[in-house]
């Protein structure tokens, strides 16, 4: 690299951290209790007891390692140091970057990645999407950098039931055509400039309302959908890096292909499949494979040029949620997680 010393090797592609949440009043209300720990850095166990304070039912606890874990203390800025951050400057260098949330819907994803919205004013937290555009504007003042007379623009777009639709209009329906070289292309994706960080999260809460308006139930519809937010850097109109921040939808979700219902069963059957191309992308760019299945489908195939090529690096945050009652879906993140390593 051209400032960093020598080019990581593909196992340093990718970054596995873990993210546990604390336990809410609701939780708390229904008599649930917190049966996960982190007991050093990188560690995370389950205990699958079955009774509350009964020590001696604390049978079965099962440990994972990962790059970090966060306990439900760490705040969203801790969490992006170790995660997005030491990817950021790789977009400048050409690099493309990607940073995922993945879990059970309700253990912390839009937290995580979007930050309340909402709590508009003091201690609202920023999510990663802000912390990252932050640190673009930084390094864009860097003099190695201000030299190549990048542009920065941000787009915001969603895959549901495996269709695209732009978030920063109006969720327009997207065409995605691959060309003769293999290029994927999102037909027609709004690009919008950006110079500051305010203008980010314009975009954000922009994207996010397009996100829920019109839906039945916001949280409903947030959890079997991806949003992808985009920082893409120009330099005379032609690509030169960008980065991917992911909100997926919820895990558990491609658990409802046996619903009764025929649009849950097929949503639920396409959320599975994106998720565990997902997997099979990632651990092909770990290990340097030639071949990435990236057409298996929509969201790994938008997603192509980030998988490929040596410019490619990952991180993905996995959130858990505390509680007992929540201890399948945690076991089956942190099992999927371990797998992406
Ligand atoms: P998801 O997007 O995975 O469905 P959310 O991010 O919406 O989950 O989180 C569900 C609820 O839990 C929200 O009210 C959110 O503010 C809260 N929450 C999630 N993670 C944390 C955290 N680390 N600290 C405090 N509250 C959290
Ligand atoms: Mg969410």
């Amino acid at each position: 690299g051209a400032l960093g010393g020598p080019e990581p090797g593909p196992q340093h592609r990718i970054r596995v951290c873990v993210r546990k949440r604390p336990l809410n009043p609701r939780e708390a209300g229904l008599r649930d209790f917190d049966v996960v720990t982190v007991p050093c850095r990188g560690v995370v166990v389950v205990h699958e007891a079955r009774q509350r304070l009964d020590l001696s039912r604390y049978l079965e606890s099962q440990s994972f390692r990962f790059d970090h874990a966060f306990d439900d203390s760490a705040p969203n800025e801790l969490v992006y140091r170790h995660t997005a951050q030491p990817l950021v400057e790789s977009i400048f260098r050409g690099g493309m970057a990607t940073c995922f949330a993945y879990g059970q819907t309700g253990s912390g994803k839009t937290h995580t990645m979007v930050g309340d919205l909402s709590a508009k004013g003091q201690g609202c937290p920023k999510g990663v999407y802000t912390l990252a555009a932050q640190d673009v504007f930084c390094w864009l003042q860097e003099p190695s950098y201000q030299q190549l007379e990048l542009r920065v623009y941000g787009a915001f777009f969603e895959i549901y039931g495996g269709k695209v639709y732009d978030l920063l209009n109006w969720r327009n329906r997207l065409k995605v055509l691959e060309d003769g070289k293999q290029q994927i292309q999102v037909v027609g994706l709004q690009e919008e400039e950006v110079s500051c960080v305010e203008d980010v999260m314009r975009l954000i809460e922009m994207g996010n309302r397009c996100r829920t308006s019109g839906q039945t139930s916001a949280n409903t519809h947030s959890s079997r959908s991806h949003a992808i937010f985009q920082i893409i850097l120009r330099k005379r109109g032609k690509l030169h890096g960008k980065f991917s921040l992911i909100d997926l939808a919820g895990n558990e979700r491609g658990a409802d292909t046996g619903s009764a219902d025929r649009r849950t069963r097929l949503e639920g059957a396409e959320i599975n499949k994106s998720l565990l191309a997902l997997k099979e992308c990632i651990r092909a760019l770990g290990r340097n494979k030639a071949h990435t299945p990236f057409r298996a489908s929509k969201l790994t195939q938008v997603l192509r040029d980030s998988f490929i090529g040596e410019n490619s690096c990952t991180c993905m945050i996995a959130t858990i949620s505390p509680g007992m009652r929540s201890c399948e879906h945690t076991l089956n993140t942190l099992r999927y997680a371990n797998r992406v390593k």
